[in-house]
């Protein structure tokens, strides 16, 4: 039986090793992670752990895996179908590639934390305390939840976004302006640059200085490739370049999750990856093809975020030029955006504290489905 050897132990490694068990793999699975802990869940880092020190962990069955935690890759030869490490060599038949994504890091000296991992999570959690500056520099999905933590605590917090609003970069300026009101308890300015992190705070490009006890970073993150630079394996968009299945450039190597950069068909176009739902229905897909299983479907991405009280929910993915329409309810608390293509396609849908509109929407994506005008305009209106 083949040896299966998958890099980067967090949600989409962990879960590949648990479907190859599942769907009755029985040679070595072997799961190389560079952190010191068993796979974790990250939504919770920047929600529950943030706000009450809630335990991640995903608990996931990992009997009979050969678990190697504090081990880096570092080099890949495709050829000799090897992997380097920094605890030595690894040969492989089939190899998963799942070293998800790293945070993008700002210049200067001073200190700057992302959080990304459970101990940037302890770290700022312990400096979460009232009255303290935190200066959070992205007003991202990241951004919003830490900042409701802060806000919560009773930090004094100021936020630093680049864009004229919230999430204005990814949802166009007439949505973003929407997410403004829950801003309300924080310090936002917005269309500032940063310049540096200093011993003292930010500093931004027209010299002026936002002080800070604490200051967190969270202007997006990169796929975890430097490694594989020298490999020849092909990249997109700066993750691994993999067909709807996980299937990378090479016939022994799958890529999935944050790492990935998967072509989907329906939209013609790379997933925008980044978000749980992908790590977790990517592990399963690229599980079942290398065991010969029936290959899955095009899968919708989907992902929510949880920021000052409100779920927001957002299906499919939306070009630039499709057409955002607001969708309205009696309740002024929910409320969504429909994104359509020319022809009136739904190609993305955005629902804040009403679920419901999600569900239909993911079919109605997923369909291609052209929906009325009217319809669009009313949230509890079926589409
Ligand atoms: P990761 O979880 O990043 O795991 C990759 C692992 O590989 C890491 O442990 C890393 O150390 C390891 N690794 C990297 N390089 C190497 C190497 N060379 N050798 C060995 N190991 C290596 N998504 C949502 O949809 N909704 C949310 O609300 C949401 N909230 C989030 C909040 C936070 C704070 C964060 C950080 C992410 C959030 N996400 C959310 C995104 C979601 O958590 C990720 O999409 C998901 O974790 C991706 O899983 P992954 O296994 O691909 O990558």
């Amino acid at each position: 039986e083949a040896t299966i050897v998958v890099v980067g132990a967090g949600l989409a490694g962990g879960r590949t090793c648990v479907a190859l068990r599942q769907l009755g793999h029985r040679g070595p699975v072997i799961l190389i992670g560079a952190e010191e802990h068993l796979p974790y869940d990250r939504p919770p880092l920047s929600k529950a752990v943030l706000a009450s020190g809630a335990d991640p962990g995903l608990g996931l069955e990992l009997d009979g895996v050969d678990v190697r935690l504090g081990v880096r890759a570092t080099g890949l030869d495709l050829a000799a179908t090897t992997l380097t490490t920094d605890a030595g060599e690894v040969s492989y038949d089939v190899l998963v590639l799942a070293t998800g994504a790293e945070p993008v890091r700002l210049p200067g000296e001073g200190r700057q934390v992302s959080l990304r991992t459970r101990e940037d999570a302890t770290l700022i959690r312990a400096e979460l305390r009232p009255g303290s500056r935190v200066v959070l520099v992205g007003a991202g999905w990241i951004g919003a939840e830490v900042a409701t933590a802060a806000v919560a605590a009773g930090c004094r917090v100021t936020c630093l976004e680049g864009g004229a609003a919230p999430l204005a970069g990814p949802l166009g300026a007439e949505v973003a302006a929407r997410f403004l009101p829950w801003w309300r308890e924080v310090d936002l300015r917005t269309g500032v640059q940063v310049e540096e992190i200093t011993a003292d705070g930010v500093r931004l490009r027209d010299q002026t200085l936002a002080p800070a006890d604490l200051v967190v970073t969270g202007v997006g993150v990169r796929p975890a490739v430097g490694w594989l630079a020298e490999s020849g394996l092909e990249l997109a968009g700066g993750g691994v370049a993999v067909d709807g299945d996980g299937r990378t450039s090479d016939p022994a190597v799958f890529a999935v999750g944050d790492v990935a950069a998967r072509w989907s068909p329906r939209l013609g176009a790379r997933v925008h990856s980044g978000h749980w739902d992908e790590a977790v229905n990517g592990a399963s897909a690229v599980a079942q093809t290398i065991v010969g299983a029936a290959a899955g479907a095009d899968r919708v991405p989907y992902f929510w975020s949880d920021q000052f009280g409100r779920k927001v929910q957002y299906v499919g993915q939306h070009g630039p030029a499709d057409r955002a329409v607001l969708r309205e309810h009696d309740d002024p608390e929910k409320w969504g955006v429909a994104w359509l293509a020319e022809d009136g396609r739904l190609t993305a849908h955005l629902n804040v504290g009403y679920p419901k509109a999600m569900v239909q929407a993911r079919v109605a994506v997923e369909e291609q489905r052209r929906v009325d005008d009217e319809a669009v305009r009313r949230l509890d209106a079926a589409l």
